[in-house]
């Protein structure tokens, strides 16, 4: 009987092969991007724009607010009503305030409703 020695081999060394990865010079030229402010023609329905508050690309949403051209009709209506003497109508001056078509429209973001633009009657 021949005795046989166990043969121990020795586990496989690894070595971690120096990985040096010579990172390419990236070479980011700083574009100076400023972004022109865009001229949007505010109207009467949604609008394309990117929000100056929270800068994304949203579709505005009109809102009407009574604007100067709603007080400048209730100032006329009621001095011709004041001037027929027709002073018990003078109130009815104030229904130019609900006449949508006379009220400004204000842009708002749906987003962080940040109102963006307005478009003025007056
Ligand atoms: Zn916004």
């Amino acid at each position: 009987m021949t005795y046989q020695p166990q043969q121990q081999y020795p586990p496989p060394q690894q070595y971690p092969a120096p990985q040096q990865y010579a990172a390419p010079p990236q070479q980011t030229t700083p574009i100076a991007q400023q972004p022109l402010p865009v001229k949007v023609a505010w109207g009467d329905s949604p609008t394309p724009m990117t929000c100056t508050n929270c800068n994304t690309q949203q579709t505005s949403v009109p809102t009407k607010k009574v604007g100067c051209m709603s007080w400048i009709i209730v100032g006329v209506v009621a001095f011709v009503l004041f001037d027929l003497v027709l002073w018990p109508c003078i109130p009815c001056a104030f229904l130019a305030l609900l006449i949508n078509g006379l009220k400004d429209t204000h842009h708002v973001c749906p987003n962080c409703n940040h109102v963006n633009g307005v478009k003025k009657m007056v």
